[in-house]
Order: structure tokens, then C-alpha cells, then sequence
């Protein structure tokens, strides 16, 4: 790289203006900040890329009316409590809080290249998943770029891709709310720079199979980096379902993203990884936030993979509740769509935020979509038991 005082690009690609060193500079600059010190009208210019942009909504926090307790079955998060062993990591780690972390995050990289089999280079971690997920947009795309996701997904999806100045092309899911793979295939183009793929898809639960799949990525220009984010992987149990891992392996243009967001029960602490191809896992350590992943995130997500026994009982409580709450829901004569993640949908179209309104007097929150219909959480078997209820009685009587 050869830094000249004269031009805006260097040999490799960095972009930059340098100010010629002179005497007055400092003067000058330090004038006109003054100057402008009482404020132009209007304030800063913002990104045009922001405009539109609606802020990503939380699910709303479970407010207990007439001291009756109330569920939060609006953010598919889990309803225990850490790990065995993970506040005692996170604990131990918060000694050390006057300490940047390790930017590496190398002790959680090596956990996790040993459990899915993969060299540390492949392995990237994020502030959540939702944070990889910036990064690699990021990395990939800008503005008269495209960005091919199904709609309705993830509702971060079409904000990361906004906010990159790309552009965002929504492949509606099938009427019972799959991905339409071949849909989605037509609608790249020589300007499709990423595809997400969510497996199982959030918020309707469901799944994209091995063979359709391969069949896919078999498709997709090799220049089109395919993002398979299996946030609620832990939760399948269709066979047919296949382990992103296992198709990233000889497939350079695919990444697969992880979080210990859901099963793992760490929403709170924000981590997050890619395993990609080096190329594509280096470029996410450049665009990553630096130190974004704290210590107590780190050492906690690796006492989480070694509570692995904990992990499964768990989750396989949590995947039983899923089917009692779907019987009752078919008993009740509803049809919701088949779900492997930790969570139902019930497509309500203009009913959806009546029935929200009717579980939040039940001392259940769900995640309503306005128009189109309702995901709710497998959470504790009383929350559970409550958004049955109400599920009934907004059946009987509408
Ligand atoms: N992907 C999907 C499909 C999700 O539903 C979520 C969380 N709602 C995320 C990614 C992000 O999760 P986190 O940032 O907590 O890892």
C-alpha cells in the first residue's frame, strides 16, 4: 500500500483523502468547527440508505395485569434459566469487566471447531446471529445490489439489507408457508450478491428438505453466497431436514448461521457464528464490530457446549410441549402449518391482531404480524396452557 497525498484509491482497493500537512490546518479546522458551532438548520445528513426503515420490534415484555402472572411467548426465547455451570462462567468472567475481551474469541472458536469438525478458520462469531448476519451483507453487498430472502422471514432480514444500501427481493412462501425454492432460484440475478435460506423458516416453522435443498444450491451461481440461518436447528426433528454443515462442507459459496440465542438460552448475551469457507469467515472478522462479543459471552457460550447433556433434555422438553400445543390446537380446530422450530404460527390474516389482543387479557404475549397472522413461542408448560385457553376461546367466539 502506498499512501500518497493525492489520490482517493490505494493499490488495494482502500479508499481515502489526505489532508496535505500545513501550519494552518489545525487553525482552520478548529475555525470552522466553531463556526458551525451554533447549528446549521436541519442538523446532521443521514444515510439516504435509512429512510423507511421501520426499527426492529421487540417482542413486547409479559406485564402481569391484577397481580395474574404473564408469559412472554413473543421472542422464541427459552424459557429456562442458563446452563448448568454458564452464570458461574459468565460470573467469574465479569471480574475482568475493566478488560477489553479476547478479540479472537479463540477459546469459543476451538469449541466449535472441534464439535461440527471444521478448521478454526471456517468458524466466525457476531453479536448474535443478527449481527453475522449484517456482516455479511456487508461484506457482499451495496447499493444496485440484490439481496434474495423468502417473505414473509426473519423480520431482520429486510433491515440489514436496507441499511447497506442493497436492495431486497421478497420471494413470497407457498400458501402453506415454505420456501419456494424454485421461485427463489428465478429471481437471481447478475446482481444477486446473497440468499437467505431460513431453516426452519421464522415465523411460520417450517422446513426446506435435503434433496430440494441440493438441488438449489446446485442452481445458484457459485458467486452467490447462499446463507442457510438454522437459528432454530436444535428444534428439528423432521430427518428430512438436512445439518447445514454437513452441505457448506464442499460448497465454497455457502454459510451457515448459528446462534446461542434459542436452545443454548443465551438471548441475552448476544452471540452468535458463521461456519464458512475462509474467504468468506475472513471477511466477517473484518466487518465485524471489534470486541463485540464480551467475555461473558464468550465463556459462557463455551460452558454451554460443554452442558451439552443439560442442552438435549431441555430441548427435548421443549420439542414435546410443541407437539402437545400443536394436538391441541388441531383438537381445537385449528391448522397450523407444520413447525419444527420453537414456535407455532397461525396464519389469521385481519384476525391476527384481535386474536393478539385477546391473549394479552389471557396474561399471554404473542408476536402479532398485522394482517397476516400470529407466532407464538413454546414456552413454560403454563404459558403454554393459558395461550390454549384463549386459542380455544377465540375460536368459539369469532
Ligand atoms: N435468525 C433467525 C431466523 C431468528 O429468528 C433470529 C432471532 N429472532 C436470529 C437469526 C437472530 O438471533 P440472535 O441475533 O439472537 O442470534
Amino acid at each position: 500500500m502506498v499512501i500518497s497525498t493525492d489520490s482517493d484509491d490505494g493499490d488495494d482497493g482502500t479508499t481515502w483523502r489526505t489532508i496535505p500537512v500545513s501550519d494552518n490546518n489545525l487553525g482552520q479546522a478548529s475555525d470552522q468547527a466553531g463556526g458551525q458551532a451554533g447549528g446549521r438548520a436541519g442538523g446532521p445528513r443521514l444515510s439516504p440508505n435509512l429512510r423507511g426503515i421501520p426499527l426492529y420490534k421487540p417482542g413486547k415484555p409479559a406485564k402481569g395485569e391484577d397481580g395474574r402472572p404473564a408469559y412472554k411467548l413473543s421472542s422464541n426465547e427459552n424459557p429456562y434459566p442458563p446452563l448448568p455451570g454458564v452464570v458461574e462462567a459468565a460470573v467469574a468472567a465479569a471480574g475482568d469487566l475493566n478488560r477489553y475481551p479476547d478479540l479472537g474469541c479463540t477459546a469459543l472458536t476451538a469449541e466449535l471447531a472441534a464439535r461440527f469438525g471444521v478448521p478454526e478458520t471456517h468458524i466466525a462469531t457476531g453479536t448474535g446471529s443478527v449481527g453475522v448476519a449484517q456482516s455479511l451483507i456487508q461484506a457482499t453487498a451495496g447499493p444496485g445490489d440484490e439481496v434474495v430472502y423468502a417473505w414473509r422471514s426473519f423480520e431482520a432480514y429486510p433491515i440489514i439489507v436496507q441499511i447497506s444500501g442493497a436492495t431486497s427481493v421478497q420471494v413470497p412462501l407457498t400458501a402453506d408457508g415454505r420456501h419456494d425454492l424454485d421461485a427463489m432460484l428465478a429471481a437471481i440475478t447478475e446482481r444477486t450478491r446473497l440468499v437467505f435460506v431460513c431453516n426452519p423458516n421464522n415465523p411460520t416453522g417450517t422446513v426446506v428438505h435435503r434433496a430440494e435443498l441440493e438441488r438449489f444450491l446446485d442452481a445458484v451461481p457459485a458467486d452467490v453466497l447462499v446463507v442457510l440461518d438454522e437459528a432454530y436447528n436444535e428444534f428439528v426433528r423432521d430427518a428430512e431436514v438436512p445439518n447445514g454443515v454437513e452441505l457448506y462442507r464442499d460448497r465454497s459459496n455457502v454459510c451457515v448461521l448459528r446462534t446461542f440465542s434459542k436452545a443454548y438460552g443465551l438471548a441475552g448475551l448476544r452471540v452468535g457464528f458463521a461456519i464458512a469457507h475462509e474467504p468468506v469467515a475472513e471477511a466477517l472478522r473484518k466487518t465485524a464490530v471489534p470486541f463485540g462479543v464480551s467475555q461473558l459471552a464468550q465463556d459462557a457460550a463455551v460452558a454451554s457446549l460443554r452442558a451439552e447433556t443439560a442442552l438435549l433434555e431441555r430441548v427435548a422438553a421443549l420439542v414435546e410441549e410443541r407437539t402437545r400445543v400443536v394436538a391441541a390446537l388441531v383438537a381445537q380446530g385449528w391448522t397450523p402449518n407444520e413447525t419444527q422450530a420453537n414456535f407455532v404460527w397461525l396464519p389469521l390474516g385481519e384476525r391476527t391482531a384481535d386474536f393478539a389482543a385477546a391473549c394479552a387479557a389471557a396474561g399471554v404475549v404473542v408476536r402479532p404480524f398485522p394482517g397476516d397472522g400470529a407466532r407464538v413461542t413454546i414456552g413454560e408448560t403454563e404459558g403454554n396452557d393459558l395461550f390454549l385457553e384463549a386459542a380455544a376461546r377465540f375460536r368459539k367466539e369469532s
